[in-house]
């Protein structure tokens, strides 16, 4: 299967799955994980219509934005960021998904403004507690976004999540549906309903993730085919 059989394939998934929640697939927005897939993999799924390709590590980023990969579709940051590595990333994704900490909002908010931008993000949530995960408790979340809204180069538009590895079907339905309740509480409260993207699902999971509302999904797999940890 090529890559765009692949997207068309997944869209129509999707699409199911929105109509299930009274939406359809126009109102989710796909996020191709590209990571380990090269510049020519991520220029066919952007000739194929991905809303946007999401990227894990800094420097296999700044290797595919000097080989223009990622030119015409925005360009998200997924992964765990560190701190001394933010002024890479700022100014170039259009929006950094993997906010999990306060210290790593702020230093967003530094770089941003010594460039004089306004840097989208979501908040990352650790739904499963995990210790090896970043991302905030659900417990920290409304702290969380309370500092963002105050930060005046950072404009926060929802949350992101990952879920523990499921070990049967529909594992993590209750975490998606927490999350989206975090998402509903947070937004009407503090941000007057406007916050947007809630970011979950991957390629196991996306239809549960959207079923339980989810409005952006992170595909890697099922488009880009298995990675080679070979290379
Ligand atoms: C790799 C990755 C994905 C996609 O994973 P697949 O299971 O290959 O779809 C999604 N989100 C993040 C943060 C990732 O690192």
């Amino acid at each position: 299967m090529s890559i765009a059989e692949n997207i068309a394939r997944f869209r129509a998934e999707i699409d199911e799955a929105a109509r299930e929640s009274g939406r359809t697939g126009g109102d989710i927005t796909l996020v191709g994980a590209s990571k380990m897939n090269d510049a020519a993999a991520c220029q066919q799924a952007i000739a194929a219509g991905i809303d946007a390709l999401g990227e894990n590590r800094v420097q296999e980023m700044t290797k595919k934005l000097a080989q223009h990969a990622y030119d015409g579709a925005p360009l998200h940051f997924i992964g765990h960021l560190q701190r001394n590595k933010v002024k890479q990333v700022v100014g170039k994704a259009a929006l950094i998904q993997s906010v999990g900490s306060e210290a790593l909002l702020r230093e967003i908010e530094k770089v941003a403004g010594q460039l004089d931008l306004v840097q989208d993000v979501l908040l990352e949530v650790n739904i499963g507690g995990e210790a090896a995960k970043s991302g905030f408790a659900p417990s920290e979340l409304t702290a969380a976004a309370a500092l963002a809204a105050q930060l005046p180069h950072i404009r926060c538009r929802g949350l992101m999540t990952i879920p523990p590895v499921a070990h049967f079907p529909h594992e993590n339905v209750p975490y998606f549906e927490k999350v989206r309740s975090l998402f509903v509480d947070i937004s009407e409260k503090m941000y007057d309903n406007k916050w947007e993207y809630i970011s979950m699902g991957m390629s196991g999971d996306f239809a549960d993730a959207i079923r339980a509302g989810s409005n952006m999904v992170r595909l890697g797999t099922a488009i880009f085919g298995a990675r080679d940890y070979t290379k």
